[in-house]
């Protein structure tokens, strides 16, 4: 058995999962993951699609449990169930590949430091998915680890949609659009290139809508347009991030209400968003329960809705209209009546919807006329893997 291991370490968690790769090259899912609660009383679980029972455990560390722990509890069960021999490769998702890493590559000690020095651009989730990579170079130093990235698939965004306008010699600083979600975007692209070639070829909006969200423009399956910028504040309103904000709000902070660059900066990222409009939850289904009773719950769904349609508009600008619209992620793939609110919203484009395929969650979920709307799970995962086991040795 060959097993692939994939990794996405966040600040207080990792996530994984084991994919075995079959004679093709194509990966099958085996187990999916995460230990919740890094750096405090961590939980472990697991899922198992082979009939091995699940697994959930606090993590027995004698201290706080850090990231290193955890990838040695990982590695633990993969050797108790499979043998560490059976696992011939790691991919990891790396948030930023700044200007130079676009495609994904095998890490090694020097690529990275490169990727060290972008801990600046996303000092929020870099170094936790670098610690992961470190961590399991320790413990295990000649297994091959591949690192995939969430702005690579917006190398292809043309200048003006990349290029704030911004003095020239802060763009020449790396200080421009970047785009995120690409692995996702990169898995739904081929995957709907698959299903529907003729369409894949046009112009398609995607809408990853988790709890980070963000719209991405492509024309014939690659990123021209992706709400997302510099970070991953921009955009739409998220779980805890505002999204798209008048700059002007932060100086007033900082000089008016005397908050640090650090308390500002942890207000848009975790404390915004559904959660700091409703005061209640960053979690779409507690919104949903709560809001006919809860008129700040029913503004955040609104405002969220609202964003939604209002970005799909100016995605739809920018490719000069729009063929089809594939909704993702948690909140993309699960709610269909966010789903029928944005395509009602949406009429104008000429997007109408087929109630009872988006009740079901078909896969096409309008008329199969021009514009058609569908519904299409991501699976990060599934392209790491792909990736990772086209680079092993
Ligand atoms: P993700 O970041 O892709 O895992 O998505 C997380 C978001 O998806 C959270 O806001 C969840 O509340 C939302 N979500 C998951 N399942 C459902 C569901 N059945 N209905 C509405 N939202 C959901």
């Amino acid at each position: 058995m060959r097993l692939i291991l994939i990794l996405n370490a966040g600040s207080s968690s990792v996530k994984c999962a084991l994919m075995t790769i079959d004679d093709q090259g194509e990966p099958h899912d085996l187990a999916r993951g995460s230990i919740d609660g890094i750096g405090q009383s961590a939980e472990f679980s697991m899922r198992f699609t082979d009939g091995q029972p699940a697994i959930k455990e606090v993590m027995a560390t004698g201290s706080t449990p850090s990231h290193k722990d955890a990838l040695g509890l990982i590695l633990k069960t993969v050797d108790r169930l499979y043998g560490l021999s059976s696992l011939v490769g790691a991919g990891h998702r790396i948030v930023h590949g700044g200007p130079h890493f676009v495609k994904p590559i095998r890490l090694d000690r020097a690529n990275i430091e490169e990727l060290r020095k972008l801990t600046p651009l996303a000092p929020l989730h870099q170094p936790h998915n670098l610690a992961a990579v470190d961590s399991l170079f320790e413990l295990l130093p000649n297994l091959p680890q591949i690192g995939c990235f969430d702005t690579a698939f917006h190398a292809t965004m043309p200048v003006i949609a990349r290029n704030f306008a911004l003095p020239k010699a802060l763009t020449e600083k790396g200080i421009r659009r970047y785009g995120f979600h690409g692995i996702s975007y990169n898995y739904i692209s081929k995957a709907f290139a698959a299903r529907d070639p003729e369409r894949a070829k046009g112009r398609v909006i995607v809408a990853h809508l988790g709890n980070g969200a963000s719209l991405c423009g492509m024309i014939n399956g690659q990123s021209v347009v992706n709400t997302m910028g510099f970070s991953a504040l921009d955009g739409l309103m998220m779980g805890t991030r505002a999204g798209t904000l008048d700059p002007a709000v932060i100086f007033y902070l900082m000089r008016e209400e005397k908050m640090s660059a650090e308390a500002v900066e942890k207000m848009l990222y975790s404390q915004s968003g559904l959660l700091g409009v409703s005061g209640l939850s960053n979690d779409m289904r507690t919104l949903r329960k709560e809001a006919p009773n809860n008129p700040d719950a029913q503004l955040a769904l609104a405002m969220f809705t609202y964003r939604v349609i209002r970005e799909i508009g100016s995605v739809a600008a920018a490719l000069n209209g729009v063929d089809a619209l594939i909704f993702t992620a948690g909140i993309g793939e699960n709610d269909s009546a966010l789903r029928a609110d944005v395509i009602n919203g949406l009429n104008y484009l000429g997007f109408t919807l087929d109630h009872d395929a988006n009740n079901r969650r078909d896969i096409l979920i309008s008329p199969s006329t021009n514009p058609a709307a569908f519904v299409i799970p991501t699976n990060e995962e599934a392209l790491i893997a792909k990736a990772t086991s086209t680079l092993l040795p």
